[in-house]
Protein backbone atom coordinates (compact mmCIF):
# COMPACT_ATOMS: atom_id res chain seq x y z
CA UNK A 1 0.00 0.00 0.00
CA UNK A 2 0.98 3.56 0.06
CA UNK A 3 0.34 6.60 1.87
CA UNK A 4 -2.49 8.98 1.27
CA UNK A 5 -2.47 12.43 1.71
CA UNK A 6 -5.82 14.37 1.60
CA UNK A 7 -4.68 18.07 1.27
CA UNK A 8 -6.95 20.89 2.74
CA UNK A 9 -9.87 19.93 0.15
CA UNK A 10 -12.35 22.40 -0.96
CA UNK A 11 -15.43 21.23 -3.50
CA UNK A 12 -17.86 23.45 -4.78
CA UNK A 13 -20.99 22.60 -6.97
CA UNK A 14 -21.88 26.13 -8.29
CA UNK A 15 -23.08 28.14 -5.05
CA UNK A 16 -23.18 25.10 -2.78
CA UNK A 17 -19.43 23.79 -0.35
CA UNK A 18 -19.99 20.19 -0.70
CA UNK A 19 -16.10 20.04 1.05
CA UNK A 20 -14.52 22.26 3.70
CA UNK A 21 -10.83 22.03 3.92
CA UNK A 22 -10.85 18.38 4.43
CA UNK A 23 -7.16 17.40 5.89
CA UNK A 24 -6.07 13.91 6.75
CA UNK A 25 -3.12 11.70 6.14
CA UNK A 26 -3.46 7.98 6.12
CA UNK A 27 -0.38 5.52 6.48
CA UNK A 28 0.72 2.92 3.69
CA UNK A 29 -1.68 -0.31 4.24
CA UNK A 30 -3.98 1.15 6.89
CA UNK A 31 -8.36 1.43 5.86
CA UNK A 32 -9.47 4.80 6.55
CA UNK A 33 -13.70 4.86 6.70
CA UNK A 34 -15.65 8.24 5.21
CA UNK A 35 -18.38 7.89 8.05
CA UNK A 36 -21.55 10.21 8.23
CA UNK A 37 -24.87 10.77 7.24
CA UNK A 38 -26.30 10.92 3.63
CA UNK A 39 -25.55 14.40 2.21
CA UNK A 40 -22.40 15.31 4.26
CA UNK A 41 -19.74 14.78 0.53
CA UNK A 42 -18.66 11.04 1.21
CA UNK A 43 -18.89 10.25 -1.84
CA UNK A 44 -17.46 13.38 -3.62
CA UNK A 45 -14.53 12.98 -1.67
CA UNK A 46 -13.93 9.40 -2.96
CA UNK A 47 -14.72 10.57 -6.35
CA UNK A 48 -11.91 13.39 -5.63
CA UNK A 49 -9.51 10.43 -4.58
CA UNK A 50 -10.33 8.68 -7.55
CA UNK A 51 -9.66 11.42 -9.99
CA UNK A 52 -13.09 11.18 -11.17
CA UNK A 53 -14.06 14.43 -10.35
CA UNK A 54 -11.38 17.57 -9.47
CA UNK A 55 -11.31 19.41 -6.39
CA UNK A 56 -11.58 23.28 -6.50
CA UNK A 57 -9.04 23.67 -4.06
CA UNK A 58 -6.33 21.46 -2.18
CA UNK A 59 -4.77 18.28 -3.44
CA UNK A 60 -4.27 14.36 -3.22
CA UNK A 61 -1.38 12.70 -2.96
CA UNK A 62 -0.78 8.95 -3.67
CA UNK A 63 2.90 8.02 -2.30
CA UNK A 64 3.76 12.23 -2.28
CA UNK A 65 2.04 12.47 -6.08
CA UNK A 66 -0.22 14.73 -7.09
CA UNK A 67 -3.71 12.47 -8.62
CA UNK A 68 -4.95 15.24 -10.41
CA UNK A 69 -1.19 14.64 -12.41
CA UNK A 70 -1.56 11.33 -13.00
CA UNK A 71 -3.63 10.46 -16.59
CA UNK A 72 -6.64 8.50 -16.16
CA UNK A 73 -5.11 5.45 -17.81
CA UNK A 74 -2.23 5.40 -14.88
CA UNK A 75 -4.09 5.45 -12.20
CA UNK A 76 -3.49 3.00 -9.74
CA UNK A 77 -6.60 3.02 -7.63
CA UNK A 78 -9.52 0.83 -8.10
CA UNK A 79 -12.98 1.63 -7.06
CA UNK A 80 -16.17 -0.89 -6.13
CA UNK A 81 -19.45 0.58 -6.33
CA UNK A 82 -22.63 0.09 -4.11
CA UNK A 83 -24.52 -1.76 -7.09
CA UNK A 84 -21.23 -3.53 -8.01
CA UNK A 85 -21.33 -2.59 -11.58
CA UNK A 86 -20.74 -5.80 -13.09
CA UNK A 87 -21.14 -6.69 -16.87
CA UNK A 88 -24.50 -8.25 -17.19
CA UNK A 89 -23.59 -10.26 -20.80
CA UNK A 90 -20.03 -11.42 -19.17
CA UNK A 91 -18.64 -14.24 -16.87
CA UNK A 92 -17.73 -13.39 -13.53
CA UNK A 93 -14.16 -14.17 -14.82
CA UNK A 94 -14.75 -11.90 -17.63
CA UNK A 95 -15.76 -9.12 -15.56
CA UNK A 96 -11.81 -9.48 -13.64
CA UNK A 97 -10.34 -9.96 -16.37
CA UNK A 98 -12.10 -7.02 -18.48
CA UNK A 99 -9.26 -4.08 -16.02
CA UNK A 100 -6.41 -6.34 -17.31
CA UNK A 101 -7.74 -6.57 -21.05
CA UNK A 102 -7.94 -2.62 -20.98
CA UNK A 103 -4.08 -2.82 -19.87
CA UNK A 104 -2.96 -5.41 -22.20
CA UNK A 105 -1.78 -7.88 -20.25
CA UNK A 106 -1.96 -11.35 -22.51
CA UNK A 107 -4.80 -13.66 -22.42
CA UNK A 108 -3.12 -16.18 -20.56
CA UNK A 109 -1.87 -14.19 -18.10
CA UNK A 110 -4.99 -12.15 -17.43
CA UNK A 111 -6.73 -15.38 -17.15
CA UNK A 112 -4.47 -16.50 -14.47
CA UNK A 113 -4.70 -13.70 -12.77
CA UNK A 114 -8.21 -13.45 -12.18
CA UNK A 115 -8.68 -16.82 -11.28
CA UNK A 116 -6.19 -16.37 -8.12
CA UNK A 117 -8.43 -12.98 -7.58
CA UNK A 118 -11.43 -15.25 -7.11
CA UNK A 119 -9.67 -17.90 -5.19
CA UNK A 120 -9.01 -15.17 -2.80
CA UNK A 121 -12.41 -14.28 -2.74
CA UNK A 122 -13.78 -17.72 -2.55
CA UNK A 123 -15.10 -17.65 -5.97
CA UNK A 124 -13.37 -19.33 -8.18
CA UNK A 125 -16.21 -22.36 -8.76
CA UNK A 126 -18.19 -19.70 -10.11
CA UNK A 127 -16.17 -17.79 -12.39
CA UNK A 128 -18.11 -19.19 -15.50
CA UNK A 129 -21.72 -17.87 -13.95
CA UNK A 130 -22.81 -14.78 -15.37
CA UNK A 131 -24.01 -12.34 -12.24
CA UNK A 132 -27.46 -12.84 -12.32
CA UNK A 133 -26.85 -15.92 -11.93
CA UNK A 134 -24.90 -14.98 -8.16
CA UNK A 135 -26.59 -13.65 -4.98
CA UNK A 136 -25.68 -10.21 -3.37
CA UNK A 137 -22.81 -11.57 -1.59
CA UNK A 138 -20.91 -13.22 -4.47
CA UNK A 139 -21.69 -10.32 -6.62
CA UNK A 140 -19.86 -8.11 -3.78
CA UNK A 141 -16.95 -10.36 -4.06
CA UNK A 142 -16.80 -10.44 -7.59
CA UNK A 143 -16.67 -7.00 -7.47
CA UNK A 144 -13.91 -7.02 -5.03
CA UNK A 145 -11.94 -9.56 -7.07
CA UNK A 146 -12.20 -7.09 -10.74
CA UNK A 147 -10.85 -4.08 -8.26
CA UNK A 148 -8.13 -6.51 -6.25
CA UNK A 149 -7.14 -8.30 -9.62
CA UNK A 150 -5.25 -5.14 -11.05
CA UNK A 151 -2.96 -5.13 -8.05
CA UNK A 152 -4.05 -1.32 -7.06
CA UNK A 153 -2.20 1.22 -5.01
CA UNK A 154 -5.03 2.18 -3.53
CA UNK A 155 -8.81 0.65 -3.10
CA UNK A 156 -12.01 2.50 -3.35
CA UNK A 157 -15.41 1.19 -1.45
CA UNK A 158 -18.36 3.08 -2.05
CA UNK A 159 -20.76 2.04 0.72
CA UNK A 160 -19.84 -1.41 -0.67
CA UNK A 161 -22.21 -3.80 1.75
CA UNK A 162 -25.08 -1.26 1.25
CA UNK A 163 -27.34 -3.67 -0.69
CA UNK A 164 -26.50 -6.71 1.63
CA UNK A 165 -28.52 -8.11 4.76
CA UNK A 166 -27.60 -7.33 8.08
CA UNK A 167 -26.14 -11.20 8.87
CA UNK A 168 -24.10 -11.17 5.31
CA UNK A 169 -22.88 -7.54 5.54
CA UNK A 170 -21.41 -8.49 8.99
CA UNK A 171 -19.51 -11.52 7.26
CA UNK A 172 -18.37 -9.23 4.51
CA UNK A 173 -16.84 -6.68 6.66
CA UNK A 174 -14.89 -9.64 8.56
CA UNK A 175 -13.85 -10.96 5.03
CA UNK A 176 -13.74 -7.43 3.41
CA UNK A 177 -10.50 -6.99 6.24
CA UNK A 178 -8.87 -10.01 6.18
CA UNK A 179 -8.70 -9.64 2.56
CA UNK A 180 -7.29 -6.21 3.07
CA UNK A 181 -4.97 -6.68 5.41
CA UNK A 182 -3.26 -9.83 3.61
CA UNK A 183 -3.00 -7.61 0.88
CA UNK A 184 -1.54 -4.52 2.24
CA UNK A 185 -3.63 -1.96 -0.45
CA UNK A 186 -4.11 1.04 1.68
CA UNK A 187 -8.32 1.91 1.58
CA UNK A 188 -10.76 4.48 1.75
CA UNK A 189 -14.17 2.78 2.16
CA UNK A 190 -17.74 4.99 2.56
CA UNK A 191 -20.17 4.03 5.12
CA UNK A 192 -23.24 5.91 6.59
CA UNK A 193 -23.36 2.78 8.92
CA UNK A 194 -21.15 3.75 12.50
CA UNK A 195 -20.91 -0.55 13.54
CA UNK A 196 -19.37 -0.86 10.03
CA UNK A 197 -16.95 1.73 10.63
CA UNK A 198 -15.50 0.62 14.25
CA UNK A 199 -15.62 -3.27 12.88
CA UNK A 200 -13.51 -2.67 9.35
CA UNK A 201 -11.41 0.66 10.19
CA UNK A 202 -8.04 1.48 11.12
CA UNK A 203 -9.08 5.52 11.06
CA UNK A 204 -12.35 6.55 10.81
CA UNK A 205 -12.78 10.60 9.38
CA UNK A 206 -16.14 11.41 11.10
CA UNK A 207 -18.35 13.91 8.19
CA UNK A 208 -21.07 16.10 8.44
CA UNK A 209 -22.48 18.81 6.56
CA UNK A 210 -18.77 18.67 4.38
CA UNK A 211 -16.74 19.35 7.36
CA UNK A 212 -14.62 16.76 8.87
CA UNK A 213 -15.62 16.67 12.64
CA UNK A 214 -13.55 13.98 13.84
CA UNK A 215 -10.59 11.51 12.96
CA UNK A 216 -9.31 8.95 14.94
CA UNK A 217 -8.69 5.48 15.33
CA UNK A 218 -12.10 3.69 15.98
CA UNK A 219 -11.24 3.40 19.71
CA UNK A 220 -10.49 7.12 19.81
CA UNK A 221 -13.81 8.29 18.13
CA UNK A 222 -15.73 6.09 20.26
CA UNK A 223 -14.55 7.56 23.30
CA UNK A 224 -14.94 10.84 22.70
CA UNK A 225 -18.35 12.21 24.23
P1 LIG B 1 -22.77 11.54 0.49
O1 LIG B 1 -21.93 10.61 -0.33
O2 LIG B 1 -22.22 11.76 1.86
O3 LIG B 1 -24.21 11.14 0.52
P2 LIG B 1 -22.35 13.38 -1.67
O4 LIG B 1 -20.88 13.57 -1.78
O5 LIG B 1 -23.02 12.48 -2.65
O6 LIG B 1 -22.70 12.98 -0.18
O7 LIG B 1 -23.05 14.79 -1.76
C1 LIG B 1 -22.67 15.88 -0.90
C2 LIG B 1 -23.53 17.07 -1.22
O8 LIG B 1 -23.17 17.57 -2.49
C3 LIG B 1 -25.00 16.75 -1.27
O9 LIG B 1 -25.69 17.86 -0.76
C4 LIG B 1 -25.28 16.58 -2.75
O10 LIG B 1 -26.61 16.92 -3.06
C5 LIG B 1 -24.30 17.54 -3.37
N1 LIG B 1 -23.82 17.09 -4.69
C6 LIG B 1 -23.21 15.91 -4.95
N2 LIG B 1 -22.89 15.82 -6.24
C7 LIG B 1 -23.32 16.96 -6.81
C8 LIG B 1 -23.31 17.47 -8.15
N3 LIG B 1 -22.75 16.79 -9.15
N4 LIG B 1 -23.84 18.68 -8.35
C9 LIG B 1 -24.38 19.38 -7.35
N5 LIG B 1 -24.44 18.97 -6.06
C10 LIG B 1 -23.92 17.77 -5.82
P1 LIG C 1 -24.90 8.94 -3.23
O1 LIG C 1 -25.33 7.54 -3.01
O2 LIG C 1 -23.45 9.08 -3.54
O3 LIG C 1 -25.33 9.88 -2.16
P2 LIG C 1 -26.61 10.47 -4.93
O4 LIG C 1 -27.90 9.81 -5.24
O5 LIG C 1 -26.51 11.58 -3.93
O6 LIG C 1 -25.59 9.32 -4.59
O7 LIG C 1 -25.96 11.02 -6.28
C1 LIG C 1 -26.01 10.30 -7.48
C2 LIG C 1 -25.37 11.16 -8.56
O8 LIG C 1 -26.03 12.42 -8.68
C3 LIG C 1 -23.91 11.48 -8.31
O9 LIG C 1 -23.21 11.47 -9.53
C4 LIG C 1 -23.92 12.86 -7.71
O10 LIG C 1 -22.71 13.56 -7.99
C5 LIG C 1 -25.10 13.48 -8.42
N1 LIG C 1 -25.78 14.44 -7.57
C6 LIG C 1 -26.07 14.29 -6.27
N2 LIG C 1 -26.67 15.36 -5.78
C7 LIG C 1 -26.77 16.21 -6.82
C8 LIG C 1 -27.30 17.51 -6.96
N3 LIG C 1 -27.84 18.18 -5.95
N4 LIG C 1 -27.26 18.08 -8.18
C9 LIG C 1 -26.71 17.45 -9.20
N5 LIG C 1 -26.16 16.22 -9.12
C10 LIG C 1 -26.21 15.62 -7.95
Amino acid sequence: GVGLEIRHIHKHYGAFHALKDIHLNVPPGALLTLLGPSGCGKSTLLRIIAGFIGASEGSILLDGVDVAAVPPFQRQTAMVFQNYALFPHMTVAENVMFGLKMRKVPKAQAKQRAMEALEMVKLSHLADRVPAQLSGGQQQRAALARALVTDPKVLLLDEPFGALDKNLREEMQVELRKLQESVGVTTVCVTHDQQEAMVISDYVAVMNHGVLEQFGTPLEIYDTP
